[in-house]
């Protein structure tokens, strides 16, 4: 009875503090949302989290579902550095309110970056996402404007990067992180991809993007892990095709960049039902070691 009761503690205890031990190494990435946009896949929307000996250095994308995964992964939303957006979808985006509101009962001292792409189209610019969020008049969440202002926890720095240049821009150096970001093509969205920086290992992140282009083939560049978002099965028509890479894209970009280890994301229904057609025609490209994403999966990077 006794022993069952400690079992029952001990078990307790795990699901308290769920950081998984895979994210426990010098540098590793976790999957928060591995799903788009139609709530059909059983998966959050996008969103990752980096882990650096135990604790987050930032997370990438904050999709729908964000706000609850990164709690189950045991985030601490006091060491984050940087909340990356790739793109203002809302399947990337629409979960930063709520991680910010989360964020006010934290402490931390210091800035919290925001960055993501310029304007373009129909989307405003990360800098104006941010204001109409929270600007202290016409901000929807204008009861949050102090981090706009001052008398918040912390004070958020948008940061907004050039999505039409295919050149590596810098988004932030430190001492325990880089990044920088490069525009890539989603269709007439604007878009962004990352390539993350620390502990001497590199995680490059797609986004949603169509493939083998110069901005993804300069943040891919001999990664040692690259995130790309598998949206689309073999034979997806032209529309998809337009916002999306291939399965083969995959392949090309992921041999062609050096990458040594792939994840494939972003799984829509439509592709999860061809899972293995995917896959198959990634690897007639890639044949390095190839992963698909599930809610909370960790993975170690490099080493
Ligand atoms: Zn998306």
């Amino acid at each position: 009875m006794i022993r069952s009761r400690v079992f029952a503690v001990c078990l307790l205890v795990l699901a308290v503090s769920s950081v998984d031990a895979a994210c426990e190494g010098p540098l590793a990435l976790q999957i928060l949302g591995s799903g788009g946009p139609i709530a059909d896949d059983d998966r959050a929307s996008s969103a990752y989290a980096l882990w650096s000996d135990g604790r987050t250095l930032a997370l990438v994308d904050a999709g729908g579902g964000s706000h609850l995964r990164a709690a189950q992964a045991g985030v601490n939303l006091a060491e984050i550095q940087a909340i990356h957006l790739s793109h203002l979808h809302a399947d990337h985006s629409a979960g930063l309110p709520a991680l910010l509101k989360s964020a006010w009962f934290v402490r931390r001292g210091n800035q919290l970056v925001v960055s993501g792409p310029g304007p373009g189209g129909r989307f405003p610019g990360t800098r104006e996402f941010v204001t109409t969020l929270l600007d202290p008049e016409t901000g929807h969440y204008r009861y949050l404007s102090e981090y706009l202002t001052e008398g918040a926890p912390f004070r958020l720095r948008p940061v907004q990067l050039d999505h039409r240049s295919r050149q590596l821009q810098s988004v932030m150096e430190g001492d325990s992180l880089t990044v920088r970001a490069a525009g890539v093509d989603h269709g007439p969205v604007p878009a962004l991809a990352y390539r993350v920086e620390a502990r001497d290992r590199v995680v490059a992140f797609s986004g949603d993007q169509t493939g083998v282009t110069e901005g993804m083939l300069a943040v891919a560049n001999q990664a040692d892990l690259l995130v790309i978002h598998a949206a689309i099965p073999p034979g997806a028509g032209r529309v998809a095709r337009n916002l999306h890479a291939t399965p083969e894209q995959i392949g090309v970009l992921a041999q062609r960049a050096g990458v040594k280890s792939l994840v494939l994301s972003h799984w829509m229904r439509r592709s999860l039902n061809r899972r293995e057609a995917v896959i198959r025609d990634v690897r007639k490209h890639y044949n390095g070691p190839l992963h698909v994403a599930e809610d909370l999966q960790c993975f170690p990077v490099g080493g």
